[in-house]
């Protein structure tokens, strides 16, 4: 069983979208602001990272080690927790030297991170030299993988749908799906509680299918964490793969489309990697009339909107308005 320690600032707020509902014509849509989680910006990472801080601190680890691209939020948030709770933290960061560090690498730096880069082929044996260093130097490091995507990290989002039941009862919650963390931890939390609504993760990295197996291993990961008793199959994940555009992190037409009118008709910001994307998503499955106009749907804000500030995706956001 893993205990976490609590530090984000929650229920978040479910709020409807009326002005984005009645610009699309479509069912009634509403947001989940797990953007404003409170950790450093907040996002989708804080909840796993409760859990991840419970199972490193239970180990007895002083330094917190992990990996992502450059514009990683799940990074800046796990710096966070190190600056926070008084461990060092290391950062693998993978895509090649920016020009200046930007966004969530000025904010990793700034809160004291350790930042490594590396290539994005050479991210595996890079992590792992990182973390054997530590080791050997003595500082006790505790590995967080990618997103914090295994079983202890998605036992955040096991909770954060016990929170969305006390607040919402949406016919479809609609989010970015990347590394499966998330989507592992609210489909297992919804067979746990039998909630009848499904859950529709919108892939941005990889094809359907891949998606949809890592969902399962993680979530049944968890739950064995856990000793729950529910398994998932892979008829229990519901992954969009047609909003995958030309690769991770690069943007489409439409993502600048969501991130126009999210910002326009509702104040919100969402960010170029995976909100945008899964915004794009959801704009997409209303125009072609995927949803019933009876029904609702919520869109869970998973955060990232630091990575609006750096380039390229600074200039090509302000290129188009
Ligand atoms: C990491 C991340 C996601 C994807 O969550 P996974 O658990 O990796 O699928 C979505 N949105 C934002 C802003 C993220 O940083």
């Amino acid at each position: 069983m893993i205990k976490p320690v609590r530090f984000a600032h929650l229920p978040t707020p479910v709020e409807p979208m009326q002005r984005l509902t009645k610009a699309l014509g479509g069912p009634e849509l509403w947001i989940k602001r797990d953007d404003q989680t409170g950790l450093a910006l907040g996002g989708n990472k804080t909840r796993k990272l409760e859990y991840a801080l419970g199972d490193a601190l239970a180990h007895g680890a002083q330094t917190l080690v992990t990996v992502g691209a450059i514009q990683s939020n799940h990074v800046r948030q796990t710096a966070a927790v190190a600056a926070r709770f008084g461990l060092s933290c290391i950062a693998v960061l993978s895509g090649g030297q920016p020009e200046a560090p930007e966004g969530n690498m000025l904010l990793d730096l700034l809160m004291g991170a350790e930042v490594v880069l590396t290539e994005r082929s050479r991210r595996d044996e890079t992590l792992q030299a990182v973390f054997d260093r530590a080791q050997s130097e003595g500082r006790k490091p505790y590995l967080i993988p990618v997103g914090a995507s295994n079983g202890v990290g998605a036992l955040g989002y096991v909770d954060a749908l016990d929170e969305l039941a006390g607040q919402l009862q949406p016919d479809w919650i609609v989010f970015c799906s990347s590394s499966g963390g998330t989507q592992a931890g609210l489909a297992l939390g919804a067979k746990r509680r039998a909630w009848p609504g499904k859950i529709l993760g919108v892939s941005n990295d990889s094809p359907a299918e891949a998606l949809r197996f890592r969902v399962v291993q993680i979530a049944n990961e968890a739950a064995a964490l856990q000793e729950m008793p529910d398994r998932l199959t892979p008829e229990d994940v519901d992954v969009c793969g047609s909003f995958l555009g030309v690769g991770y992190g690069v943007m489409i037409e439409e993502d600048h489309e969501a991130i126009r009118l999210f910002a326009r008709l509702e104040g919100l910001l969402l960010d170029p990697v995976y909100t945008g994307r899964g915004a794009a998503g959801l704009i997409g499955l209303v125009r072609k009339g995927f949803f019933h106009s009876d029904e609702q749907v919520l869109f869970w804000h998973t955060g990232g909107t630091p990575a609006l500030f750096a380039e390229p995706y600074a200039g090509q956001v302000a290129s188009r308005l």
